[in-house]
């Protein structure tokens, strides 16, 4: 798992970070397009921070999605869910 604070982000390992000038953790959709909007490029989104290789660091803005998460609807039959972006498996 990621580690994510109000200032820092580094990857399972530790062996990617970053300091970014903002970390955000949005609560809902109409945060993240503020966010969007108007927080320092690049900005990027932080998973469970797995990948080796420098896909989530940023001097910008790293977002995590952990607030938005959740089922949104699923059909039985069709074996299909509909999930916010921020559910982890
Ligand atoms: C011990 C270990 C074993 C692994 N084995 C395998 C394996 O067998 N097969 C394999 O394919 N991989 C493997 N991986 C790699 C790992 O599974 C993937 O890199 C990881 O699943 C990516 O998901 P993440 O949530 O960690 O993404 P992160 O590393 O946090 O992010 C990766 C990219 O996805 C983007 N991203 C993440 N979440 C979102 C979101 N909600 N919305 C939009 N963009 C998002 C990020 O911005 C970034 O660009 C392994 C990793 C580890 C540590």
């Amino acid at each position: 798992m990621s580690t994510i604070t109000a200032r820092n982000w580094s990857n399972w390992s530790g062996f990617v970070r970053a300091e970014p000038k903002l970390v955000a953790t949005p609560t809902d959709a109409g945060e993240l397009a503020d966010l969007v909007r108007t927080a320092p490029g690049p900005l990027r989104v932080a998973g469970a921070g797995h990948s080796f290789t420098p896909l989530v660091a940023s001097q910008g803005s790293i977002v995590s999605l952990e607030k938005i998460e959740g089922l949104v609807s699923h059909d039985v039959q069709s074996h299909r869910a509909r999930v916010r972006a921020g559910t982890r498996l």
